[in-house]
């Protein structure tokens, strides 16, 4: 069975057990997804968040979903593209190593990730996709529990960059 997938929509609309936001390193919101999730959540997600202490890059922290259909939020900065010299191709890798492994402990089965760094943080969008998809079937070998995660991308384009990931692959989790 294939527990990765791609899908073209909204993550705030998800109801999983945990949707992943591409966040910012203070946590208390920002553009993007991070606004959407956060107008969605309601302003108790941002209570909690202050809570946190911000969040370096590369790690994650977990917080309830409130208002949203998912039952928790784990929020990942994700590194600014500056060019590739600077670690953002491990950082990025790490996002989605470090949300999962915090997705399993946290009892989480399903997971749904935005395309993390590639809008306002300019990460190039094929790279990308191709370090999510890597990092997604490596941690689904390790956690068996983890029964699907999904990449819920906003438009089409990036939908088909994910697809064509996957499948240069050969991931089936
Ligand atoms: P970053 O700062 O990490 O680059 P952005 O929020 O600017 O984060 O963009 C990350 C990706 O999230 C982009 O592909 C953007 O189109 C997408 N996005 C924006 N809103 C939503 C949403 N509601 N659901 C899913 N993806 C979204």
């Amino acid at each position: 069975m294939n527990r990765i997938e791609i899908i073209q929509g909204d993550i705030t609309k998800q109801a999983v057990d945990a949707i992943v936001n591409a966040a910012n390193c203070s946590l208390l919101g920002g553009g993007g997804v991070d606004g959407a999730i956060h107008r969605a959540a309601g302003p108790e997600l941002l209570a909690e968040c202050r809570t946190l202490h911000g969040c370096e890059t590369g790690k994650a922290k977990i917080t309830g979903g409130y208002l949203l259909p998912a039952k928790h939020v784990i929020h990942t900065p994700g590194p600014v593209w500056h060019g590739g010299g600077y670690g953002e191709e491990e950082l990025l890798r790490s996002c989605y190593v470090s949300c999962l492994e915090l997705a399993a402990e946290n009892g989480c089965r399903t997971v749904d990730f935005p395309s993390i760094s590639t809008g306002i943080y300019r990460f190039p969008l094929e790279k990308a996709s191709r370090i999510a998809i890597a990092a997604i079937a490596e941690e689904l070998k390790k956690h068996p529990e983890l029964e699907r995660v999904r990449m819920v991308c906003f438009d089409e384009r990036t939908k088909a960059c994910y697809d064509r990931a996957l499948a240069e692959s050969g991931a089936q989790g």
